[in-house]
């Protein structure tokens, strides 16, 4: 069973014949627990095939599956980070954790507060479960986004650059942070990051994707043997 795959993928924004592909060709299969960056420069479409596998973009060619079923709408088992945690400015840290279960079931139970009080504290953020979020760092609040969405335990998280907003130390201890959680609780990610430094920390694969002037893309695959 695969968790992800993609199947001869292509976009165009534009339908227009003579418009240019965004991402042309991607064969990807990503299986459980299988940790894996796509990197590249900005504007190679990076995003556009994120948002593919999330079920937000209909790709113009070819087909994404998750779970081998065809993705044609967001899923609840695959959870999204984006860029900006978007935190609720007038919920505490950990009732901005726990607000998706609240809003998608009415409720949370005792053993939904005690796991999101776990994931607070593997993040290192138990002492500022009961702040507001305008009173922790850029770099908090990123992780209190990636809790909130750990905490809703989808099968497959999906991350747009969570941590570009941030400076390369945060950044790196963030991503030390994350290799912890990741060692407790395995989980099968899709990573998109500009940074190759944390694509060699974080994942198990690496897809590398370039943007020839026009159209093309490429898609290159590297090993990583992890310690
Ligand atoms: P990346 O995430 O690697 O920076 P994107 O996937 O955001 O790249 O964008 C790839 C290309 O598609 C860029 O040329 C961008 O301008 C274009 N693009 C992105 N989103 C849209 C959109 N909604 N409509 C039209 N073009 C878009
Ligand atoms: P873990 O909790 O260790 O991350 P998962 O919850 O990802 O493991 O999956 C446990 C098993 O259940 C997987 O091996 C997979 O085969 C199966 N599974 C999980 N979610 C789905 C799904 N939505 N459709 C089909 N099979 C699934």
């Amino acid at each position: 069973l695969t968790y992800v795959s993609l199947k001869g993928v292509g976009h165009k924004y534009d339908p227009h014949p003579n418009s240019p592909m965004v991402v042309q060709d991607i064969d990807l299969d990503i299986h459980r627990h299988e940790f894996v960056a796509v990197v590249g420069p900005s504007g190679c479409g990076k995003s556009t095939l994120l948002r593919m596998v999330a079920g937000l973009l209909v790709p113009s060619h070819g087909s994404v599956s998750v779970f081998n079923l065809p993705v044609t709408e967001p899923r609840d088992d695959v959870g999204i980070v984006f860029q900006k945690a978007n935190l609720l400015p007038w919920l505490t840290v950990r009732k901005n954790v726990l607000f998706p279960l609240k809003h998608k079931y009415g409720r949370y139970s005792s053993a939904d507060e005690v796991r999101a009080n776990e994931l607070l504290e593997m993040a290192g953020l138990m002492q500022f479960a009961d702040k507001m979020p305008d009173e922790l760092s850029g770099g908090m609040q990123q992780r209190v986004g990636i809790v909130r969405a750990l905490l809703l335990n989808p099968d497959i998280l999906l991350m747009d650059e969570p941590f570009s907003a941030l400076d390369a130390l945060t950044r790196e201890q963030i991503g030390f942070d994350l290799l912890d959680i990741w060692r407790e609780h395995p989980k099968t990610v899709l990573f998109i990051t500009h940074s190759i430094s944390e694509a060699v920390l974080l994942s198990d694969r690496i897809l590398v994707m370039s943007k020839r002037p026009g159209t093309v893309m490429d898609l290159i695959e590297v090993d990583l043997a992890r310690p």
